[in-house]
């Protein structure tokens, strides 16, 4: 699905339809800040252009809930630009 940040910029990207284990893989390693990991996973995944997977990996949640950019601690849907800061965040759930 074709998804854009606003706050990055107007552009439109690519993101996979992950999977829930590709989900619990990649917040994992997000959140330990393996960014290098990510992105190799991501391209190894999928076959995508690297400034999509650049897109995914800078918009994945580190926390379900927690805007990427700002303190805002309430988000509720899986792609969902945050109300104050107006980022987007791939917010997923993957606690079931
Ligand atoms: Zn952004
Ligand atoms: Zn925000």
């Amino acid at each position: 699905m074709k998804k854009k940040c606003p706050r990055c910029s107007n552009d439109e990207y690519e993101v996979p339809d992950f999977t829930q284990q590709e989900k619990r893989v990649l917040s994992g390693l997000k959140a330990n800040n393996k960014l290098g990991e990510l992105i190799e996973k991501l391209e190894s995944l999928y076959d995508i252009r690297s400034i999509d997977a650049k897109f995914s990996l800078m918009h994945i949640n580190k926390k379900y809930g927690k805007c990427n950019r700002c303190k805002v601690d309430y988000l509720e849907e899986e792609y969902v630009l945050c109300p104050k800061c107006n980022a987007l965040n791939f917010n997923w759930s993957i606690d079931n």
